[in-house]
């Protein structure tokens, strides 16, 4: 009997995932409360500036689009070093996200303020940047949400580079969180369960998906799930790959299903419909070249990802 515990491919299927090309080494053994004024004075230190959801972006002089700011370059687009926070190290020194107060609308010709997702969807920035932007964008957004102490209400103070939150009044510590969402793509050898939200955009259809809830195991939220939106009933779990998603701050945990029942009963609050899918017709969606012009989503979601494993599987 071989050991198959390890039996899995060399690059992970996580790796291909948008938001997977984060290479800062973290140190986070070594944080500490003057960590991000250590990095400040570091001449090498390279910033991300954020606003509201938004990255700032200089425009190269071949058109290309720029994340990285010294600390003194900065300083005009009303930046609050003090609400910062130290990503980590990258080979050319400290990398820190900064939340800056310009708003898109008064900025220079040169810089741009684009939203998150764009910047994702569209590549605007290298996958390493896309990474790092993933985790500033997840840990600003988080101490925007939790200035006070859950605990007594007091207004809590950042720590140790931006990765806790301590409270002066009951001495509580907080630590940013992550929420777990399960994505798991329901299929057979010759079908695949698809579901189209009601925000989704024209003829997208995807995996369903929900979040994972207290007291529960990945598998029995994604059997839950799928029960809930589709009606369907599943019998084995397999876990594929993750995928960090700063929309605010979630971890998508994607997973096969396998189905025990053929007869959806979809939850039409959820989603506005919800069907199996055959292979040959799930390829055309991947390849854009459906005739009812039905799309999955796009290249950098772990859906895509989900799917075009299923379609490639035989
Ligand atoms: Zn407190």
């Amino acid at each position: 009997m071989s050991f198959r515990l390890f039996d899995a491919p060399l690059r992970e299927p996580s790796q291909f995932v948008g938001f997977a090309g984060n290479i800062i080494d973290r140190q986070s053994e070594n944080r500490a409360d003057d960590s991000v004024d250590k990095a400040l004075a570091d001449p090498t230190t390279r910033l991300l500036l954020m606003n509201g959801g938004r990255l700032y972006l200089k425009l190269g002089g071949n058109g290309g689009l720029d994340p990285w700011f010294g600390a003194a370059e900065s300083e005009p687009f009303k930046v609050s070093f003090a609400h910062g926070v130290l990503l980590g190290f990258s080979d050319l020194g400290p990398v820190l996200a900064i939340p800056a107060g310009v708003e898109a609308e008064h900025l220079s010709e040169t810089v741009k303020a684009i939203d998150y997702r764009s910047v994702y969807m569209q590549g605007l920035i290298d996958e390493a940047a896309a990474g790092a932007m993933a985790q500033g964008a997840a840990l600003l957004a988080w101490h925007a949400s939790h200035r006070f102490c859950s605990k007594c209400g007091t207004e809590s103070q950042m720590r140790a580079g931006g990765y806790k939150r301590h409270c002066p009044n009951c001495g509580t510590e907080h630590f940013p969180r992550t929420d777990p969402v399960a994505i798991m793509l329901t299929a057979t050898r010759d079908k695949c369960l698809l579901g189209r939200g009601r925000h989704f955009g024209p003829g997208m259809y995807s995996a369903l998906a929900g979040f994972i809830e207290p007291g529960e195991t990945i598998e029995a939220a994604v059997r839950r799930e799928t029960l809930e939106e589709a009606g369907i009933r599943l019998g084995r779990v397999v876990y594929h790959a993750s995928q960090p998603w700063p929309f605010p701050y979630s971890l998508m945990i994607g997973c096969f299903g396998e189905p025990l029942n053929d007869d959806i009963q979809a939850d039409l609050n959820e989603l506005e419909d919800c069907r199996w899918f055959a292979r040959d017709e799930v390829r055309l969606m991947l390849t854009r070249e459906h005739p009812g012009d039905l799309v999955t989503p796009p290249k950098g979601a772990i859906a895509h990802h989900l799917i075009r494993a299923w379609v490639d599987s035989e």
